[in-house]
């Protein structure tokens, strides 16, 4: 298990001595921060600073704010995004996935399932660093938790001060805020279930239904209790991605690593006495800045751990410190282990981990792309009686019985009138009257079309059995089906 980095600064003393390697200055003069990291606190107090990869993951942050959005989106007089279990519909804009069409959401998720594994082989857990909603959201409150509490040291002193009322309007200030985003992101949740603007009507109405109460209060607990009290330990103990990261990794995956051979031995630099002579030290003045900022409590120099999320955030802490120090950046980066053995790292399409899950990606897109090419708001399918094939009518015409099954994939009821062609003088019985067929349902009917014999090309000749929508004509679908007779 990590360690957890909560920092406090050296004592001045110390401080001062620390001189930067080939110059006369302090540490302290050039404003590198040096920090002991103390392993025994119950939670992170990670230490903030900006760069690249703080950037990544506040860009991250803003674009996780649609997730409240999205609800409020309307398209075509319903909500944009719904997924309407109980008619058994999911409203993605225009288009409607009915359970027939479920094999559709397989492929969305079999595309994301393989992205993931593709993104995890090249670099690691960056689902996890910049765009897990845990990690997010985790970042989010403890932004605010420092904006009230102060910064890390604060926030430690004030977990260790006995309960005073100051303490209490704090600590009660943050948790209140805490438990109104946790109850937004539960609401926004159900919200994508039902229309959102009746919930919150529901709800300053008090006709909230139990089910939706229920799914909400759970939702808030559990947002409040993964965000606000587990933090970091959701990563490094429950997270069953972290477990299986390294069946997904290899000496070719980027990870942030710290390159041992130039900081190592790590020490921070004292002023020599005339005659004494300078250690030989590495890069790392051990300022402990890195494992500072790390959310899970990583220290990043003892080797790849499961805690770490690849967030990057040591890199940038690193990079700030060997800025001041006027030297190269990338003590710690991202690098594979092949890296580190003097390796060139191959091309992407040369490594067969990355071509197996691209493949599976593209053939999921494949699927995606046919099927929303494809689907159509009506389906129309048609059977035909087995037994007898067809019946020869006392007029000596022949008569087949069809089954039709038309699917409504719309959130509309629709009055679907039947037809048959094909074949000269087809005459049709049971379309007298429009069927009337309920959104996401199925209506059934039967036909019964009849044909002289005389026009008949053989066993089998070709018919078309066309269904229309008279609400909406412009949802039509044809069927070519077969007009059975004697051979
Ligand atoms: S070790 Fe670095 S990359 Fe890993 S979680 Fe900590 S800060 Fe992020
Ligand atoms: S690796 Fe960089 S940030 Fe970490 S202790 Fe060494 S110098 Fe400081």
């Amino acid at each position: 298990m990590s360690e957890k980095n909560n920092m406090l600064p050296v004592d001045d003393a110390a401080r001062i001595q620390n001189v930067v390697k080939g110059t006369s200055k302090t540490l302290d003069e050039i404003g590198v921060e040096l920090l002991t990291v103390s392993t025994d606190m119950k939670t992170v107090h990670a230490k903030r600073i900006g760069g690249f990869f703080r950037q990544i993951k506040n860009v991250s942050a803003f674009l996780w704010l649609s997730f409240f959005l999205l609800p409020y989106v309307r398209w075509d007089d319903r909500q944009a995004l719904l997924f309407d279990l109980p008619n058994r519909q999911f409203h993605i804009f225009a288009i409607t996935i009915l359970p027939q069409d479920i094999w559709m959401l397989a492929s969305i998720l079999l595309f994301a399932a393989m992205a993931l594994a593709a993104a995890s082989a090249l670099a690691g857990r960056v689902w996890c660093g910049y765009f897990c909603f845990q990690t997010v959201w985790m970042d989010v409150f403890t932004w605010i938790e420092e904006k009230i509490q102060g910064g890390p040291n604060k926030r430690i002193a004030l977990d260790q001060s006995p309960w005073t009322a100051e303490k209490l309007r704090l600590k009660g200030i943050t948790n209140a805020i805490f438990l109104a985003l946790s109850f937004l992101t539960g609401f926004t949740f159900v919200a994508y279930f039902t229309d959102a603007l009746a919930l919150w009507q529901d709800l300053f109405t008090g006709n909230l239904g139990g089910f939706a109460w229920l799914a909400i209060a759970g939702l808030t607990i559990t947002t409040f209790f993964f965000a606000s009290k587990l933090r970091e330990q959701t990563c490094t103990l429950f997270c069953p991605y972290a477990r299986i990261q390294g069946a997904m990794i290899d000496k070719q995956t980027i990870l942030p690593t710290y390159d041992r051979d130039r900081g190592e031995p790590r020490g921070r630099m004292k002023r020599v006495r005339p005659g004494e002579e300078e250690p030989k030290l590495g890069d790392c003045i051990d300022c402990n800045l890195c494992v500072a900022v790390c959310p899970t409590g990583v220290d990043i120099r003892k080797g790849q751990q499961i805690g770490c999320i690849t967030c990057g955030l040591c890199i940038d802490a690193c990079d700030s410190v060997m800025k001041k120090l006027d030297k190269p950046l990338g003590l710690i980066r991202y690098a594979s282990i092949e890296e580190f053995e003097g390796k060139t790292l191959p091309p992407l399409y040369k490594r067969p981990r990355v071509l197996v899950y691209t493949g599976i990606m593209a053939l999921a897109a494949g699927v995606l792309i046919y099927g929303l090419a494809t689907i159509a708001p009506m389906k129309l399918n048609v059977l035909h009686e087995r037994s007898p094939l067809f019946v020869m009518l006392s007029d000596g015409s022949i008569q087949n019985k069809l089954t039709i099954k038309v699917v409504n994939k719309t959130d509309k009821v629709m009055m679907v009138k039947l037809s048959a062609s094909g074949l000269e003088g087809l005459r049709v019985e049971g379309n007298e009257v429009p069927i009337m067929v309920s959104p996401g349902s199925v209506g059934a009917t039967t036909l019964l079309v009849k044909a002289d014999k005389k026009v008949l090309s053989g066993a089998n000749t070709p018919i078309i059995i066309e269904a229309v929508d008279v609400n909406n004509p412009v949802i039509h679908q044809k069927y070519n089906s077969m007009f059975i007779g004697p051979k």
